[in-house]
């Protein structure tokens, strides 16, 4: 589909070209994959719940502060829940690392040239955990702002971090993700009086696409606003298992 969409600067129409369900080149390959992904998702919630397991897929852009924020709400809930953590990385096992010197189990998935986890990728991390150790479990996704949104993983709760310093039209650019997230935590809070942003901006633009994701300003740096992410991911803090 052709739009001319009439704010360009001084008036001219932008050409754009927005592609329709029909004519993406491999439509139907991506529409049995999708379907196939939210079978494999409705098996790991099935793996999780069968272990009251409390899963959190953490979405967001490489740098937003994803680990960052695992890091802090692992040390913030470590005595009161067992916390396992699923690190989806392109490559490396950077923030696998970070997070397993808080004593976390972490299995690390190297997705390669896949910018995403899949259902399928977290059946396989979820074989490597003890589930019945564990309460709370954290899936970090790999850095994108894009098809994370297509890929549901079964997990509760679907958080995406967005931070200040890269700029306030992230919302607006990456629709589909905000559409699909419960909880957005606007991060970097420390950073915003540097930054030339309205940082509430971004707040309003994801609750313009999705009248129900929570947002949370967060700094994992100060940990500011953490308590309210907890809040806002509604973690259970009374495991129901001993
Ligand atoms: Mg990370
Ligand atoms: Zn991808």
């Amino acid at each position: 589909m052709k739009a001319l969409r009439k704010n360009g600067s001084e008036g001219e129409p932008i050409p754009v070209i927005t592609i329709g369900e029909d004519e993406a080149l491999e439509i139907e390959l991506s529409e049995d994959l999708l379907k196939e992904n939210r079978r494999l998702a409705a098996e790991v919630r099935r793996m999780l719940d069968d272990h009251d397991v409390y899963a959190v897929d953490v979405m967001g852009s490489i740098g937003s502060g994803k680990t960052s924020i695992i890091e802090k709400l692992v040390q913030m809930l470590k005595n009161t829940l067992r916390i396992g953590m699923i690190a989806g990385d392109a490559a490396s096992t950077i923030d696998a690392g970070r997070v397993m010197k808080h004593g976390v189990p972490t299995v690390q998935v190297n997705t390669g040239r896949e910018c995403h986890l899949d259902g399928n990728l977290v059946l396989k991390a979820l074989d490597k955990l003890n589930l019945k150790d564990l309460d709370l479990l954290f899936i970090e996704n790999v850095g994108n702002l894009i098809c994370p949104a297509d890929y549901p993983l079964g997990a509760h709760r679907r958080l995406v971090v967005i931070s200040v310093t890269e700029g306030c039209d992230m919302v607006v650019k990456h629709p589909l993700i905000f559409m699909e997230a419960d909880v957005l935590a606007v991060n970097k809070m420390d950073l915003a009086h540097l930054m030339d942003v309205e940082v509430d901006k971004m707040g309003k633009d994801a609750l313009m696409l999705n009248r129900r994701i929570k947002v949370v300003y967060t700094s994992a740096k100060t940990g500011e606003g953490l308590d309210n992410l907890i809040d806002a991911l509604e973690v259970p803090l009374n495991p129901r298992k001993k």
